[in-house]
């Protein structure tokens, strides 16, 4: 998908950065490994820390304020996180532990329904945790998973979509962005193939969550994951979004305290949305956590930050592209690319070559990125990515060039 070409804007990454406190206890860091994790500023790890140091209580059975107030502040959080997607219902927002939570939730809810015969469309470029609970669902149920090919440079191919998007397709379940090769999915002719046959549509959220809000409805998708960690939010969070009249279809697939109306020793009846698909006590801090995230976000210039990260990439691509023998997966259009970049440098494992940037304090990930199926497209073992953020510089992506270039005098 091709984005637009942010203005130039000034943007001042030192201001940012010291909203990070990992940043003041590492002060030499250079942190490119923002697809794994990224930082969390002060304001969301003070927004967990003033829930835990005073409005610490389980929710919604309690009757004493305390946990009157822990339940309105989880009532909140979620209410920010619909604001966050532009859902304008926030009972369609289920807290996970992650994106890997949210698509296997879904998939055990959509185990109860699905049968033998039936299609679920993924592709190629898909992380394990948008794969593997697919898998697992297809030995259950015997329903036939299919795969969308991917051009030379990695992105989804469409052209194959009206043969592979058939009768039988329930569902189509495809990344947002790459986290191996930034590649933003083309969504349009996505969605109109899999609606035409009545099939809804998961977005895999978590690489794309940290580049600002999102509008759901115009999106034009029926399920949405995404993990906090990756959107300056804390571990153990995330959500799936769905329309509401999909998740009401959906039979909860996991049981326990808070997600029932009646219960006898022989069957239940769940309750409504959302906690019909939150059993048990949720991340509350956490999700307090993420709206804070979310709203610190919100608060930002996103074009001034969207037109930094693009003018880093293009330093990073520039740069990389002057040295013999790396090979830069992805699309090389720059503004079909998020502010990730992953490479190989010939005769040089990932491995070797990310200890060699750690030496300098350089933090970047090599490795196959839970993408294996990626990796044997591109006939490689693994690919030394290098993720950017909002904090990022000029003098880290000349840090990781010149590394590079030291990289290649000891190991080649
Ligand atoms: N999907 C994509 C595209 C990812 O990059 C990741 C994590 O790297 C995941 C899913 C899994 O996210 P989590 O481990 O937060 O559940």
């Amino acid at each position: 998908m091709q984005m637009t070409k942010p203005d130039a804007m000034a943007f001042d990454p030192a201001e940012i950065k010291k909203l990070f406190p990992i940043f003041s206890s590492h002060p030499q860091l250079r942190y490119l490994d923002n697809a794994a994790t990224t930082q969390c500023p002060a304001a969301v790890i003070q927004a967990v820390d003033l829930h835990e140091c005073q409005s610490r209580a389980n929710i919604s059975r309690g009757i004493y304020p305390l946990a009157e107030e822990a339940t309105e502040a989880y009532h909140q959080a979620r209410n920010m996180l619909a604001q966050y997607l532009g859902a304008q219902d926030a009972s369609e927002i289920i807290f996970t532990s992650g994106t890997t939570g949210a698509i296997n939730l879904l998939a055990n809810a959509y185990a109860v329904d699905l049968k033998e015969g039936d299609e679920i469309l993924l592709s190629l470029v898909e992380h394990h945790s948008n794969l593997l609970p697919w898998q697992i669902l297809s030995r259950r149920t015997g329903v036939k998973l299919r795969f969308l090919p991917l051009t030379a440079d990695g992105r989804i191919d469409m052209r194959s979509l009206h043969r592979l998007v058939t009768e039988r397709c329930r569902l189509v379940a495809v990344t947002h962005a790459s986290n191996v090769t930034g590649a933003v999915t083309e969504l349009g002719p996505l969605i109109d193939a899999a609606h035409s046959v009545d099939a809804a549509v998961l977005l895999d959220g978590a690489q794309m969550a940290q580049h600002g809000p999102l509008d759901i409805n115009a999106l034009g998708v029926d399920f949405y994951a995404l993990s906090g960690h990756k959107m300056f939010g804390p571990t153990g969070i995330g959500l799936l979004w769905g329309r509401r009249d999909l998740l009401e279809k959906l039979a909860p697939p996991f049981g326990g305290g808070g997600m029932v109306h009646r219960v006898t020793i022989d069957s239940f009846e769940p309750a409504e949305l959302p906690a019909r698909l939150e059993p048990g006590t949720p991340p509350i801090a956490q999700a307090v956590g993420l709206a804070a995230a979310a709203a610190w976000l919100m608060e930002l210039d996103l074009k001034a930050v969207e037109s930094h990260l693009y003018h880093l990439t293009g330093r990073l691509l520039d740069g990389l592209n002057n040295f013999p023998g790396i090979k830069l997966i992805g699309p090389s259009d720059l503004y079909q690319r998020l502010s990730l970049v992953s490479l190989d440098l010939a005769k040089v494992h990932p491995h070797d070559l990310s200890q060699i940037f750690a030496d300098r304090g350089i933090a970047v990930r090599g490795g196959h990125h839970c993408a294996e199926p990626l990796m044997r497209f591109f006939g490689l073992m693994g690919t030394t990515r290098v993720s950017l953020a909002l904090y990022n510089d000029e003098t880290d992506i000349d840090a990781l060039l010149l590394a590079i270039e030291e990289a290649q005098r000891i190991l080649i």
